[in-house]
């Protein structure tokens, strides 16, 4: 994918100013193949006391596996498997916090998240409804969390969403499916180890790792790029590059896709995502599409936006064998399309981002419904 020339340095607009944002970043990461195994001495000096347990989720793909042995568990720690079948709702959070309040007297030590995006953005709201008060919808949002969460660490399994760096944690909610983009949401601590990526399937392989591509073709063709994001969208596609177009072995295949999911998600921190991202939401919130992908069925479709990021997409797919589903919109009455349209349209900066301050006048309801009957 070629850059474009000019780069155009915007600010990141935010809500209360037209300051640039002073965004956090994961302080801790430790990288390596095997490295799970030092998540003990990771935890122990976060351990409060004995009654202060660590909660481990896990993706319940782990159930019975030796993964599940080699976690740390000391005291009364206690391990929460969860299915990934479904992506994370508020209602879900909700629940977990109360079972976790319920068990225990005393506030966690802290929250480890194993798992996909799915795991890790449970990890972080858990986190976060430990300390604030009230349900997980109320704040979803931008910077709506008051206080900080408790500690909280996201060991990913699988690579692509970036889910791992990034300051926010994506929900489904009774009305909207919006994250909670808060300082607070970022991870404490991260533990990347290849290997816990073994056991993905080359069809899930695929998905999340184009969720990474889909971001880093957004951000470098985005009008809100600047250096920053650039230089960690360009290292992140270069990565895809070589994971998706080359024969690289399986191991440094793994090591690679895991670094361009940091990068992915690095590069849009600074500026932002695009048009599959948008329209993704809206395939999620009706069908539950989930956001791999989601991303993957409707970017086949956005030549016109991103044709030479659509031009490497199929190739990819042709080279890993990969069929996607077709004629999943096409029963869809016109009410569900306009749903589709409507929150598809509300992710308002995705859509300044793809096509300038003046995107209202390139993209209309019709247009993007043409785009969902092809999928
Ligand atoms: P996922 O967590 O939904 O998992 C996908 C599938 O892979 C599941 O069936 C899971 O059980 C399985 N899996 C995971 N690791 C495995 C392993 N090692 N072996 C075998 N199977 C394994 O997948 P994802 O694509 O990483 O995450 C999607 C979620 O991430 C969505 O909910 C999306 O909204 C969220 N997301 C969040 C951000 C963010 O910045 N917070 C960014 C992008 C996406
Ligand atoms: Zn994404």
């Amino acid at each position: 994918m070629e850059i474009k020339k000019e780069i155009k340095l915007k600010k990141i607009p935010t809500k209360a100013s037209e300051q640039y944002r002073n965004f956090p970043m994961v302080p801790r990461v430790v990288f390596g193949n095997g490295s799970f195994d030092q998540l003990g001495d990771i935890l122990m000096p976060k351990r409060k006391h004995s009654e202060a347990p660590m909660i481990f989720l896990v993706d319940d793909v782990f159930e019975g596996t030796d993964l599940v042995k080699r976690i740390p568990r000391i005291f009364c720690d206690q391990i929460i498997f969860v299915s990934a079948e479904e992506e994370p709702k508020t209602q879900q959070v909700d629940a977990l916090v109360s079972m976790i309040q319920k068990t225990f007297q005393e506030e966690p030590s802290g929250i480890v998240g194993i798992g996909g995006g799915t795991l890790l953005d449970l990890a972080k709201a858990v986190a976060i409804l430990m300390t604030n008060k009230g349900g997980a919808a109320n704040y979803q949002g931008w910077d709506l969390v008051n206080k900080k969460s408790i500690y909280h660490v996201g060991i990913p399994t699988i690579s692509g969403t970036g889910a791992e760096v990034s300051r926010t944690t994506v929900l489904l909610g009774p009305d909207k499916k919006l994250g909670i983009n808060s300082d607070y949401t970022t991870f404490d601590q991260v533990l990347l180890d290849p290997e816990l990526t073994k056991g993905v399937c080359k069809e899930q392989w695929f998905y999340t790792g184009m969720d990474c591509y889909i971001h880093c073709v957004e951000s470098l063709n985005g009008t809100y790029l600047n250096a920053f994001s650039q230089s960690y969208g360009e290292k992140a596609l270069d990565l895809c590059k070589e994971v998706f177009l080359n024969d690289l072995p399986q191991a440094e295949s793994r090591d690679k896709l895991m670094m361009a999911s940091w990068h992915g998600g690095m590069s849009i921190a600074y500026s932002q995502v695009g048009v599959a991202h948008a329209l993704s939401y809206g395939l999620g919130y009706l069908l539950g599409i989930k956001h791999g992908i989601g991303n993957c069925l409707v970017f086949q479709h956005l030549e016109e936006f991103y044709p030479k990021g659509v031009e490497l997409f199929h190739k990819m797919k042709y080279k890993h064998n990969i069929e996607l589903p077709k004629g999943i919109c096409k029963n869809l009455s016109e009410a569900e399309l306009d749903s589709m349209v409507t929150v598809a349209l509300g992710m308002e900066p995705l859509w300044e981002n793809a096509l300038g301050e003046n995107w209202r006048s390139s993209i209309t309801p019709d247009k993007i419904k043409a785009i969902y009957r092809k999928i």
